[in-house]
């Protein structure tokens, strides 16, 4: 992992972890042994402990602890993703962890502009916005939710069994007639995120169901004249770049490109003892797409040619945003409370097998 490894490896899962403030929800320190893991951010460390006397160290991409700043993770986690998406490759941010330990906060978290709490969601648009013209680019925006392999719009919930389209020809993935909204600005934005959340609440509460159990998926696409960023790469009419699409007779080669921002389902296991059949069903679907998520990242890692994403719905999704030319940014969140070791062991593990 040398500092430069970045460019070199533009398909490789960048996994960050990041721990969230003790709360109220939390046993207190001392009724509590202690905080279960032990943070070193500059060594980009990990201690959990293992029982009073010994721990296990890992190392990740980056270290958050719980007095990081939505900036700064923004910054790192998300921001070169955005980048990339600007100039022309597909790219995917994902928060993986228990429920209750900061997915929601971290990319979700609204506010109005300057509020320091925004999370990634609302950044990576703002720079989006920032660095695209309104006169020459289109950025559009769709947003939904995957619970039990169903897909829901979250603009227009009504439609709540959307299809997985895939080009044979691209391999391009796209959403059979999911509501696209071509963004003006960040309060436009903001305001739709918040019918969002509204319609995602109501559907929930309709189905009897918790939005932890399910997936959100911001999705964004950028279209803007390919001269922008590879003039000096293009010296013919048949020049074709990273994704654009060379088209002929003076009209601009446009690069398009797809960013998705993924609020995991949590990641803990759903008790099927004394369950009832609804559950049980709940359970192993919701296994499924986060298990499947875990097979393709691990085949990832391992630079195998083959990365299964028939599996499940969301890998499916992820599948021309994921490995190749794309840039892809794990943030599993954890909490510190020693009550809940076994869960985060698990979601450390699950960052581990990423990179
Ligand atoms: P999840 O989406 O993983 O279930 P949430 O994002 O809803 O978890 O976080 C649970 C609670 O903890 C929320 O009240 C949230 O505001 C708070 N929280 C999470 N992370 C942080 C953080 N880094 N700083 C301050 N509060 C946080
Ligand atoms: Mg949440």
């Amino acid at each position: 992992s040398s500092s430069n490894s970045d460019d070199e490896e533009p398909g490789r899962v960048r996994v960050a972890v990041r721990l969230r403030p003790r709360n109220a929800e939390d046993p207190l320190p001392d009724s509590d042994f202690a905080d279960c893991v032990e943070l070193q951010p500059e060594m980009k460390r990990l201690k959990l402990r293992k029982n009073n006397w010994s721990s296990e160290s890992y190392k990740f991409d980056e270290v958050f602890t719980e007095s990081a700043s939505q900036k700064r993770v923004y910054e790192v986690v998300a921001k070169p993703v955005v980048e990339s998406v600007l100039n022309g490759y597909n790219g995917t941010v994902m928060a993986y962890g228990q429920t209750g330990t900061g997915k929601t906060y971290t990319v979700g978290k609204l506010g109005n502009e300057g509020t320091p709490e925004r999370g990634i969601m609302v950044r990576a648009l703002e720079d989006i916005i920032a660095n695209t013209s309104p006169a020459f680019d289109v950025v559009e925006v769709s947003y939904l939710q995957l619970y039990l392999e169903s897909i829901q719009d979250l603009l227009a919930p009504a439609k709540n069994n959307i299809t997985i389209v895939e080009d044979p020809k691209t391999g391009g993935v796209s959403l059979l007639g999911i509501t696209v909204v071509k963004i003006q600005d960040l309060d436009h934005f903001l305001h739709l995120l918040q019918i969002g959340e509204a319609n995602r609440h109501a559907a929930n509460t309709k189905m009897n169901t918790e939005s932890s159990r399910s997936h959100a998926i911001l999705m964004v696409s950028v279209q803007r004249p390919a001269q922008e960023k590879v003039e000096h790469e293009v010296s013919s009419q048949e020049s074709d770049s990273a994704s654009g699409l060379a088209s002929g007779s003076g009209v601009p080669t446009m690069l398009k490109s797809k960013l998705l921002i993924v609020d995991l389902a949590g990641s803990e296991r759903i008790d099927k003892s004394g369950s009832n059949g609804h559950l049980l069903e709940e359970a192993k679907f919701i296994n499924l797409s986060l298990t499947s998520l875990g097979k393709c990242i691990n085949a990832l890692a391992e630079k195998s040619p083959h990365i299964p994403t028939r599996d499940s719905k969301l890998t499916r999704l992820l599948r021309d945003s994921f490995g190749g030319s794309s840039r892809t940014s794990l943030i599993i969140t954890i909490g510190p409370s020693a009550r809940h070791h076994a869960e985060t062991a698990s979601t450390i593990m699950f960052g581990q097998r990423a990179m």
